[in-house]
């Protein structure tokens, strides 16, 4: 669970965003990720994950206090309605390198073997190529002969982001486009239903770069914004019945032909991306029915 740090309401509202808890997001995912392995016919895959994860908390605890855009530029991007820590545009401070060598020397002994394939080769690249890497995962160009390293690599700038969305306080206002991040103006990975407290039973679209999340509208498509013609399919257990863990749902868009799953939270803990990876064959359901995801889960590469 993502547990809301720096809610930004007025009075008897909720919160339209809510950044992440720097202390707790990716310790709170990697518990996740190694609840869902259980059992699960994905659960190695999953398991390495939440090392992965666990990982990307450890970094953050340790990671110094990076400068931000200055009160100027931040209340300029407030104004403009404009995100404050843009994905393809800020300067990204080149401490996300040594977070991406932490994570690897971390996950290395745990690495299955196409892992430790992949983090030698990681390891062999130059500063400029990580950088190469980097853009490539904050313009969303997933794909190419480095795909597969790209998870690894968008993990660090993960961190990097999470933590300085963290320390924006109230500094962050919705936008006029809300199908974006309104923190880094990145696409949401999945949207969450949760169950407590002053955000219970609303629906919010949670960024697949900062974690930061935004309040969004119960029924209508982040992607076109149509609110007719949307449908949810759902896993179903070996006699149609529905999964008990059939709280995640595909909400598919019949204008845009696009999709992207809500995450309902019943009992304990869900998180957007460990819930997500969980459900793949959900997506395989909902993609041979004709629809295409609209926002990326970074620690997955499509192929
Ligand atoms: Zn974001
Ligand atoms: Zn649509």
């Amino acid at each position: 669970m993502t547990s809301p740090a720096t809610p930004i309401q007025a009075a008897g509202e909720p919160p339209a965003v809510i950044l992440p808890d720097a202390a707790s997001l990716f310790a709170a995912r990697a518990r996740r990720f190694e609840q869902l392995a259980d059992g699960h016919a994905l659960g190695d895959w999953l398991r390495f994950l939440a090392a992965i994860t666990q990982a990307q908390h450890d970094a953050l605890q340790t990671l110094p206090a990076l400068a931000l855009p200055d009160a100027a530029a931040l209340a300029q991007a407030r104004a403009h309605r404009m995100p404050p820590l843009p994905a393809q545009s800020w300067l990204r401070d080149p401490a996300w390198r040594e977070v991406l060598d932490s994570i690897c020397t971390r996950i290395a002994p745990t690495a299955p073997e196409a892992g430790q394939v992949e983090l030698r080769r990681l390891r062999s690249f130059s500063a400029d190529a990580l950088d190469e890497l980097a853009t490539n995962v904050l313009h969303t160009e997933l794909y190419g002969d480095d795909a597969a390293l790209l998870p690894y690599v968008a993990a660090a700038l993960q961190v990097l982001w999470t933590g300085a969305a963290a320390r924006l306080g109230d500094r962050v206002a919705a936008l006029d486009v809300p199908a974006v991040c309104p923190c880094c103006g990145f696409l949401p990975v999945a949207s969450v239903v949760r169950r407590s407290g002053d955000v219970s039973n609303l629906r919010y679209l949670h960024c697949a770069l900062c974690n930061t999340e935004w309040n969004f509208v119960r029924i209508k498509c982040p992607t076109c914004d149509a609110t007719a013609g949307i449908g949810y399919r759902q896993l179903e257990g070996a006699n149609g019945t529905p999964l008990p863990a059939g709280a995640v749902r595909a909400e598919t868009c019949e204008s845009c032909k696009a999709y992207l799953k809500i995450i309902y939270q019943e009992q304990g803990a869900v998180d957007p991306v460990a819930d997500d990876l969980a459900t793949l064959a959900l997506d395989i359901l909902v993609d041979e029915a004709g629809y295409a995801r609209s926002g990326p889960n970074l620690l997955l590469m499509p192929g």
